[in-house]
């Protein structure tokens, strides 16, 4: 995976392109527009992204309903979620079939968003080992810390002790590592698995949620042409 940075209307955007598939992420100050308007593509589909764990097909969507993962089946047709901070997880099918993205952060992940993923793929007879998963920009685990409350919450979950790491005001929490070995415990090979390595907490040309942006965010983008 190759990502291209450019530029337009101002809007900032990484990118790669294979087979038919475009994903991508802004940086700091752009709009979805732009993106759209670059790859000349002039429907988006967003959603009233809420931390739970609907996914939809992008062909389903009328209006912004309440959801946080998309995928997408439609040719010329832009899916974007939008983070500041939490995981955008990318994903695509090697025969360039399915494509999509989805938001996660340790909501998301408590709500298994990924596995709900996965088995809607499935469903729709997607070979779910044939997916090849990306996670954009996002918090890492030294630069979010939680308390002891979020650690209860995952003390049943099999990677619960794998992610968080006792420091003197909490604990760290690595949701995109989270995301990985739920996705591995899922049947998923670990070498499907990619990530930006982008924090957005300390690279300033991402909008972070704890380092202030109350309404900035990365839209996080896919289209299939
Ligand atoms: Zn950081």
């Amino acid at each position: 995976m190759i990502f291209k940075r450019n530029e337009h209307n101002g809007s900032v955007f990484h990118y790669f392109e294979e087979k038919n598939i475009v994903m991508g992420f802004t940086e700091i100050d752009s709009e979805a527009e732009d993106i759209g308007d670059y790859f000349g593509i002039e429907k988006i589909v967003q959603l009233d992204q809420v931390h739970g764990n609907k996914i939809y097909f992008s062909n389903e969507v009328k209006g912004y309903p309440e959801g946080d993962g998309l995928i997408l089946n439609e040719k010329n047709v832009m899916t974007v979620i939008r983070t500041a901070d939490c995981v955008p997880l990318f994903f695509r099918s090697i025969d360039g079939q399915v494509a999509g993205v989805i938001h996660i952060g340790w909501r998301g992940l408590h709500s298994k968003i990924g596995i709900n993923l996965l088995e809607t793929l499935k469903e729709k007879g997607t070979d779910t080992k044939d997916l090849l998963f990306f996670t954009g920009p996002a918090i890492e685990g030294k630069c979010y810390i939680v308390q002891q409350d979020v650690v209860d919450k995952f003390s049943d979950f099999s990677f619960g002790d794998k992610i968080f790491e006792k420091t003197p005001k909490g604990y760290s929490m690595e949701v995109t590592r989270g995301i990985e070995l739920c996705l591995i415990e899922q049947g998923i090979p670990e070498e499907n698995i990619k990530h930006s390595g982008i924090c957005t907490f300390c690279n300033k040309n991402f909008p972070s949620y704890r380092r202030g942006d109350r309404e900035k965010r990365i839209f996080n983008f896919v289209m299939m042409r």
